[in-house]
């Protein structure tokens, strides 16, 4: 069996604890294609924010208390960089983390592929599941907010981290996506799915920026492999983070319901065959979609994994 699973950063993360766990009972394969919408240049090195989530959390290495970024973190550098006043200072680069970035730059530098680097990365990291950018060309979430009148279009970091997501926004905009291609293998690795997962995700902006690469919204949409996702929005709660305001900017409904119509059925040009939501949010219809509850707070791996093996069932 060959799962592939469409994934954000720290619930996409999260997730895949619970599909490599039950991969690894059943012997499956699985891949994860991940969002590349948040990566960013910061003082001359390539920061890939959702990849580096799933590998140190896979790899064993994730800081668990944060999220995000690396256990037993440091943060010398950071303060030496505000100690020179060099900007952005809002960015939190660990030194651990930091080892990472000048790895990846420096190969990115030679030439290699994100994909290839990734490999590379995971090499140490043995997350157990196949990593795959969306994509291996530059693509960048900005988002254009209001500004003394003016509309400006932010990097999605400085709008994430910096404002809190507090500030008067228009929309979001996938900055290359219209000419990015697929990263090598993610086509390959869809045309021999048997089941598609959207994990509990950011849709906004950790999966709608995967589906804004040419070709992968096409693959899912003319495959032969069922796609499940799984709700990120549990009642009206964005559970963790702010999906709800990147929500209210598309003016979709903070619910399961909204989420889901966001995402579509297969049959009317969306991506869902079946989706799963929490017992809470039983009531949720979504067209020509199968809609099925399951409890879905991942508060360890082995709610993570009966969450997961209720997706392949509905699958
Ligand atoms: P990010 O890139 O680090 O923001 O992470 P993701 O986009 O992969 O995931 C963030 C989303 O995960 C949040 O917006 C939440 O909606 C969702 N989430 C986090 N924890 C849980 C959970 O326990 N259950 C469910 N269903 N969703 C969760
Ligand atoms: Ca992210």
């Amino acid at each position: 069996m060959r799962i592939v699973v469409l994934a954000g950063g720290i619930g996409g993360a999260r997730f895949l604890t619970g599909v490599r766990a039950h991969a690894r009972e059943v012997g499956a394969e699985v891949t994860a294609v991940v969002n590349v919408g948040d990566d960013i240049r910061l003082h001359g090195l390539q920061i890939c924010p959702d990849l580096d989530s799933v590998m140190y959390t896979l790899g064993g290495g994730a800081d668990p208390e944060r999220g995000w970024g690396r256990v037993g973190e440091t943060w010398t550098v950071k303060e030496e960089l505000a100690a020179y006043g060099a900007e952005p200072t809002w960015f939190g680069l660990g030194d651990r983390d930091l080892a990472t970035h000048l790895v990846r730059t420096t190969m990115l530098n030679a030439g290699y592929p994100l994909s290839a680097v990734t490999e590379a990365l995971c090499a140490r990291w043995q997350p157990g599941v196949r990593l795959l950018p969306a994509t291996d060309d530059r693509l960048e979430t900005h988002v254009v907010v209001e500004r003394d009148g003016e509309q400006q279009a932010i990097h999605f970091q400085e709008w994430w981290i910096r404002h809190r997501a507090q500030v008067p926004t228009r929309r979001f905009v996938f900055v290359g996506a219209e000419s990015a291609k697929p990263a090598a293998g993610v086509l390959d690795a869809l045309s021999v799915a048997d089941v598609v997962l959207v994990a509990p995700s950011n849709p906004v902006v950790s999966i709608a920026p995967i589906l804004a690469v040419p070709g992968i919204r096409e693959a899912l949409a003319g495959g032969r492999a069922p796609v499940v996702g799984v709700s990120p929005i549990i009642g009206t709660s964005p559970v963790r983070g702010m999906a709800d305001r990147c929500l209210e900017v598309l003016d979709v409904e903070c619910s399961a319901e909204g989420v889901g119509g966001l995402y579509g059925a297969r049959s009317g040009g969306g991506i869902l065959d079946g989706w799963l939501v929490d017992p809470v949010d039983a009531h949720t219809r979504v067209p020509d979609v199968t809609v099925r509850p399951a409890p879905l707070w991942m508060t360890d791996e082995a709610a993570t994994v009966a969450m997961v093996r209720a997706a392949l069932e509905l699958a």
